[in-house]
């Protein structure tokens, strides 16, 4: 027998192998239960938001649960609770007298004062009658428009093949089918989810559709136009309407560039008719869609967070106005409240703008939060489609039916 400690933000993976949950916030243990306890009745307001920002099907057509601000850096932390300032049950004590960690239910610790009764009985106890930032979890989002439901980017029999070479004379002496003879379609408005394990040819897929790797055959059309064979202008038209964002926003965003000039690069290129003036008004207004301040046009990409680099590469590809638009495990680096809030942002601008968008994940929960409908990848191909009702409620292929098993989910 051995013991693990299971080191994660993933919650579905708690959920499924955790026997016993620590949560930590700024370098404190703020709570800590049986693993069935903590989700079942989390006591820290911490916890109990850090849960309402997990996606899932029951959350579809509202708004994730956020949490205001961000953690802040080892050298700032607040007096008191170190979860001050971002607490909505914050109390008129809390900033200044630090919660200890103690046993508040049978073997169920918590570092908050409300439920320490000496606390409550003082004065120190009050509310604290703050504005509460940001999205509810009861305002709901517009209803979408359900006209309109053309469809937008159409696939058929697209193949991805790289050579495999071997000896000096660097013969190919096979193929690598990244992406074998796959459809797809996706209306305008909505969203269809690309899932499947790590491999199975997502990422190259969602570039060959873009036109960044040479398809090795099939078709690819963009509004009812063949895009396959399009090169120089014709291509960069198409360039501005899709665009994609990556996963890892740390390598996805050059180092030496300042967050204004990574936004203005691709209206510099993609849009070459407008003036300096322009671009600098739009790269204002995208930088406040996504959340961010204009102070932010002249910060390197190290000197934000990962959830405001993350923006940053939104920013980057809307300012553009495209009409489709990739995100390739755009959130699986992130924490859940971060993510919660990125997902947010995307679902806004989505409905906004009625963009397309093609969600490549191997999180289940954010497919059922977010798509409309889901592809199923195996080994190159497409081996199920269907509505999300469809493939979580009756799915047909052996390999659905097993990656809805394994994969952890929290019901
Ligand atoms: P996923 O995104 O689903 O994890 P990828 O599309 O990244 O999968 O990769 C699919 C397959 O194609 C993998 O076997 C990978 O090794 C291979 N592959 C991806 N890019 C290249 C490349 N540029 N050259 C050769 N093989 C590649
Ligand atoms: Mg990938």
């Amino acid at each position: 027998k051995s013991s693990v400690l299971l080191i994660t933000h993933n919650m579905a993976l708690v959920h499924r192998y955790a026997s016993r949950v620590a949560v930590m916030y700024a370098g404190k243990i703020v709570e800590q239960a049986e693993a069935k306890t903590l989700f079942k009745n989390p006591l820290h307001p911490y916890t109990i938001k850090l849960l309402s920002a997990i996606p899932g099907a029951g959350k579809r057509g509202k708004p994730l649960d956020t949490i205001p601000g961000a953690v802040p850096a080892p050298t700032d932390y607040p007096g008191g609770c170190r979860f001050s300032g971002r607490c909505h049950k914050e109390m008129q004590g809390c900033a200044s007298i630090e919660p200890l960690l103690a046993e508040r239910e049978d073997k169920h610790l918590a570092a908050c004062h409300l439920h320490d009764s000496e606390f409550m009985k003082k004065d120190c106890a009050r509310p604290l009658k703050r504005e509460t930032p940001g999205i509810t979890q009861e305002e709901k989002y517009r209803p979408q428009a359900k006209e309109d439901k053309r469809t937008l980017v159409e696939i058929n029999g697209l193949k991805t093949y790289f050579p495999i070479k071997k000896g000096i004379l660097k013969k190919t002496v096979g193929y690598v089918k990244a992406v074998d003879d796959i459809d797809l379609s996706i209306k305008k408005g909505q969203t269809l989810a690309l899932v499947g394990e790590s491999g199975c040819g997502k990422t190259t897929a969602g570039k060959t559709i873009l036109r960044l790797i040479e398809s090795s055959g099939g078709k690819i059309s963009f509004d009812g136009k063949d895009i396959t064979r399009l090169s120089g202008k014709d291509l960069l038209r198409y360039r501005r309407l899709m665009q994609i964002i990556f996963q890892d926003p740390y390598s996805s965003l050059n180092p030496r560039m300042k967050a204004g000039d990574i936004i203005e690069e691709g209206l510099k290129s993609l849009k070459p008719y407008m003036s300096k003036n322009e671009r600098a008004s739009i790269v204002i207004k995208t930088l406040g869609m996504v959340g961010l301040g204009a102070e932010a046009m002249g910060r390197f990409p190290h000197e934000f967070s990962g959830g405001q680099r993350q923006r940053i590469g939104i920013a980057r590809a809307i300012a553009v106005e495209p009409e489709f638009l990739i995100c390739d495990e755009a959130t699986s680096s992130l924490d859940v409240s971060v993510q919660a809030q990125i997902l947010n942002l995307l679902k806004a601008i989505q409905r906004e703008f009625s963009l397309s968008f093609l969600f490549i994940t191997h999180d289940l929960a954010i497919v059922e939060y977010m798509a409309d409908e889901v592809a199923v990848m195996f080994e190159g191909k497409i081996v199920e489609r269907g509505t999300v009702e469809e493939i979580f409620s009756k799915p047909q292929h052996p390999y659905t039916k097993k990656l809805l098993a394994s994969v952890p989910r929290i019901e």
